[in-house]
């Protein structure tokens, strides 16, 4: 009738009856029938108030699962079935054949070498004499500045600031402890009390609470080097005799193939991740468990090793920067929060930040089985057969 905007709905109806008639107006309106998207199994009360405005119905993307993957991390201990997400036909069959060499080797390692998420506001100085001020400010003030970022979380923990100047703007890349949240709404609501604080004390001017340095969803070296997120790595001894089983090939061949195409292929062509398809494994995850997938941009800025070792290799891969988490955010959705389940980290962790941990422990294993998976067919020269069968 005209009468309620298209995004009002939801104050007059339930939301389920809401995402209806908005879907029955945008298939009047376009001629386009929409009922797989209207067919879903997700409540979606919490999903119109947190997730997603003007909802119309839902995507579903195909789950399949592979492992079972044993992990022996500081916070995840035992083995696991990965819930992925996608649509690349060869990609679970893929990341199976790792698990499996995994598992049958013992387990892959896995530890957390940092944990924080970053916000970077941009003020403006008057010159770089107040540039310099500003920092100095900053640099002598961090308890007020984490009791003012604090105060609007109950969770989350200030735990490092770092001031980088370019004439006269002036970031400063706030990083937190989220525990087991991703932490980019609360870190960014923390940030603007710390602004606000930074502003009040130095005659900054506050130009963007966000100012690309923090790095959110580019790819940047800064979270290569500094971290964003989780820093996690994980690794695998496989012997001789198992590589050749798996995978049909052996170490040395691993370690050329990584050599050249992970390690000379990436500078060459200027990569920032040094990997073969961790982007892969850490996006059907995402999807899968409620992530924001727009994370994988710093999720892919992994690097894999194989080191020669006697008797087999040693096979590695470190994420610096995976933001990732177990409550808020999609977390919370009924499907993704099932896939969480299947992990055992949905919601929070006891104590807080366990889970978090424990699942990006888990994420770096199952990368670590699609790398060594993608190694084995590339050195066995079977990726092209794989996909054939597999993907067409
Ligand atoms: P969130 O949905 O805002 O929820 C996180 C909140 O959960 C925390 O702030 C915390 O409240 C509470 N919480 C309860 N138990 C917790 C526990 N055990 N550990 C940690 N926190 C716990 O989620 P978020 O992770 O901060 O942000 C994720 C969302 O941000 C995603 O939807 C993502 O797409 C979006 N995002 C936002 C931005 C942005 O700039 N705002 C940028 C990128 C992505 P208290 O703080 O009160 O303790």
């Amino acid at each position: 009738m005209g009468s309620l905007k298209l995004y009002a709905l939801e104050e007059e109806l339930p939301a389920d009856e809401a995402a209806r008639v908005r879907r029955a107006y945008i298939e009047r309106e376009t001629g386009v029938a929409l009922p797989a998207v209207g067919a879903y199994t997700i409540p979606v009360d919490r999903v119109a108030k947190k997730n997603c405005e003007n909802l119309i119905g839902a995507i579903q993307v195909p789950v399949g699962v592979a492992g079972p993957l044993i992990v022996h991390g500081e916070y995840a201990e035992g083995s696991f079935f990965l819930p992925l997400a996608t649509t690349e036909g060869a990609l679970v069959a893929s990341v199976n054949r790792g698990c499996s060499a995994i598992t049958r080797a013992g387990g892959a390692e896995a530890r957390i070498f940092r944990d924080g998420m970053t916000r970077a506001p941009v003020f403006a100085a008057r010159d770089v004499v107040h540039a310099r001020t500003i920092v100095d400010y900053v640099n002598s003030h961090p308890a007020e500045i984490a009791a003012a970022a604090e105060s609007t979380t109950s969770h989350g923990k200030l735990t490092g600031i770092t001031s980088f100047v370019a004439g006269t703007s002036v970031f400063v890349r706030l990083e937190f402890d989220t525990k087991d949240a991703m932490g980019m709404n609360m870190v960014t609501i923390a940030s603007a009390k710390a602004a606000d604080l930074i502003v009040t004390e130095t005659g900054a001017r506050l130009i963007a609470l966000s100012g690309n340095v923090c790095t959110d969803k580019k790819p940047a070296a800064i979270n290569m080097i500094m971290g964003r997120g989780r820093s996690v790595a994980a690794g695998v001894m496989l012997t001789d005799t198992l590589i050749r089983e798996v995978f049909k090939t052996d170490a040395a061949t691993l370690a050329e193939v990584n050599m050249r195409k992970n390690l000379v292929g990436s500078a060459r062509a200027g990569s920032l991740g040094y990997n073969a398809q961790a982007a892969n494994i850490i996006a059907a995850l995402f999807i899968a468990c409620g992530q924001d997938p727009a994370h994988v941009v710093e999720g892919s800025l992994a690097i894999t090793t194989v080191d020669l070792v006697s008797g087999g290799a040693y096979v590695s891969v470190t994420l610096p920067s995976l933001p990732s988490g177990t409550v808020g955010g999609g977390t919370g959705i009924a499907t993704q929060q099932e896939c969480l389940k299947l992990l055992g980290v949905a919601g929070g962790g006891d104590p807080p930040g366990s889970h978090g941990r424990k699942f990006a422990e888990i994420i770096a294993a199952a990368v670590l089985a699609g790398e060594l998976s993608l190694l084995g067919a590339l050195g066995a020269q079977h990726l092209a057969r794989a996909h054939q069968t597999l993907g067409r």
